[in-house]
């Protein structure tokens, strides 16, 4: 296993970019830019050891500069997914953050974690190799409260397990919501759509959402909807039925609520492609996890060696607290309080059959 790292550009306002390069020996290859804390590739071997890159990103910091990037592969913060209206209140105090999709807030806001450029440094261990950013988020950048100290570890092991650790602490209350925003296509980024793709995701419920996908509070069974992946099913089977849920997204883009005993890291979802043969499994600490079938993927952005990417050329699987929390009693909470730790794991794992 080896860790590296190169220069990888300069942001709008000259800021150096780094990006580090993870590699173990059963070919896969993970790179990583320190600009919101990006996956920009992620080499993975097919069933006959073919390797190909099976996410979505661009071949230059550049790429990712343009506010309609998508958040490829980036770190989203300070709360991933919407919070409705902008507004929350948290210790009898309204909050208000900007509107940055429709009525709502999503992914942080404009100036979310996703542009950052993070600080880093290799991660050299007997059992894995990896880097470690970390990013100072100020009391009130983007209307939240409290300084947040964010760190992000990547590990690659021999396993092919990628591992995000996320830790972050705050000197006032605040709320947060941290996950990673790779779009992934088993076949290879930028090769056809993920339609074909077989989902399974652990989760006997999902969180139905508004028509501005803010979900309504309730816990809906996926029984007998084309939300349930409880038994693997082609992403593509249900995805133009008529129902309202799917309407509403455009296809998938919800929160299903995994099933769990505890706080543990269980199995949230796992992929198949069947042509290449190519697994993804994700496991997860979380309570949650976004699929996002890439509805919104138009063609418009040129990605890696000039392949574009259009709808549905990507899934995104962004473990989660739930959207909106901080407007919703009843989910699991996304407070953090001063002197305490929040502490989160994601596992992608690539293997093949
Ligand atoms: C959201 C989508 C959004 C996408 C890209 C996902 O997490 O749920 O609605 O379009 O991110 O911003």
């Amino acid at each position: 296993m080896s860790v590296d790292v190169k220069p990888f550009g300069k942001t709008a306002d000259g800021t150096a970019v780094e990006i580090y390069t993870l590699k173990n020996a059963a070919g896969v290859e993970v790179r990583i830019m320190t600009r919101g804390a990006t996956i920009q590739t992620i080499l993975a071997p097919d069933k006959n050891g073919t390797l190909a890159d099976v996410t979505l990103g661009f071949d230059s910091v550049d790429g990712y500069l343009s506010p309609s990037h998508s958040y490829f592969g980036c770190i989203v913060g300070r709360y991933g997914n919407r919070i409705a209206g902008g507004a929350f209140s948290l210790g009898g105090k309204s909050y208000t953050l900007a509107k940055n999709n429709g009525p709502n807030a999503l992914h942080g806001g404009p100036k979310g974690f996703n542009t950052a450029v993070w600080k880093a440094k290799k991660v050299e261990r007997p059992d894995a190799v990896g880097v470690e950013m970390t990013y100072l988020s100020k009391d009130g950048e983007e209307g939240y409260p409290g300084n947040l100290d964010t760190t992000i570890t990547y590990t690659l092991n021999a396993q092919s397990e990628l591992r995000m650790d996320y830790l972050a602490t705050t000197d006032k209350e605040t709320v947060l919501n941290l996950t990673n925003h790779a779009y992934f296509n088993l076949a290879g980024a930028g090769d056809g759509d993920i339609l074909g793709h077989v989902m399974m995701i652990a989760a006997d419920r999902f969180t139905p959402v508004d028509k501005t996908l803010i979900p309504t509070g309730e816990l809906r069974p996926v029984t007998g909807t084309p939300f349930d992946f409880l038994k693997p099913t082609a992403i593509g089977a249900r995805i133009g039925d008529k129902d309202e849920q799917v309407g509403f997204g455009g296809g998938y883009d919800h929160n299903f609520v995994l099933n769990r005993k505890d706080a543990s890291m269980v199995l949230a979802a796992r992929v198949t492609e069947p042509a290449s043969g190519r697994v993804l499994e994700v496991l997860t600490t979380e309570p949650g996890v976004q699929f996002y079938s890439g509805n919104f993927l138009d063609g418009s952005a040129k990605g890696k060696g000039g392949k574009v990417y259009s709808k549905r050329f990507g899934f995104c699987l962004e473990t989660q607290h739930f959207p909106d929390s901080p407007n919703h009693a009843n989910f699991p909470s996304t407070i953090l309080e001063p002197g305490k730790k929040y502490a989160t794991a994601t596992v992608h794992k690539f293997s093949m059959k």
